[in-house]
């Protein structure tokens, strides 16, 4: 197992418990030297917080934990490709080095729809290796959504019976 590895399983550990209460299974961790300073998961949903994305909560917590809000020398990791927000928000916290595991096509902005984490015009990059124990990543993700379109169906259902 890489380092990447290591760490991107404690990412898929936070996305496990986004599912477990509903949130769609997105997770991540900041690690600063070999330590992880912070670890989050999505909390969209319960917080009905359209900004508490995994990542975004970990880069705040992360701040806070070193007392500065630029994060040099840390790793973020992330099982998905980061959205708009959190790549800008990666950007504002000069965050050096992104790993991330499975693309998002809809919305990834890492490198899917663009890529703003290596964006010339502004003044930070980060450097990103994205595929990092991306099937599980992914299988998470897709056995979610699999999960909630079977339970919408059973509900529609049960619905049907009453009425
Ligand atoms: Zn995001």
């Amino acid at each position: 197992m890489t380092t990447d590895e290591y760490y991107m399983n404690f990412a898929i550990e936070e996305a496990k418990k986004a599912g477990a209460i509903g949130e769609v299974p997105i997770g991540a961790v900041v690690v600063h030297n070999d330590e992880i300073i912070a670890r989050a998961h999505n909390l969209r949903e319960k917080e009905q917080n359209p900004t508490a994305h995994a990542e975004h909560i970990a880069i705040e917590s992360a701040a806070k934990q070193l007392g500065s809000w630029r994060l040099e020398d840390c790793t973020l990791y992330v099982t998905l490709e980061p959205c708009v927000m959190c790549a800008g928000a990666i950007v504002m916290s000069r965050i050096p080095r992104v790993v991330y595991g499975a693309q998002d096509p809809k919305g990834g902005c890492a490198e899917s729809l663009m890529n703003l984490l290596q964006e010339s015009r502004f003044n930070h990059r980060a450097n990103v290796i994205s595929g990092v124990l991306a099937e599980r990543c992914s299988t998470i993700l897709k056995q979610f959504f699999s999960d909630l379109r079977k339970k919408k169906k059973i509900d529609q259902s049960a619905d049907n019976t009453n009425s």
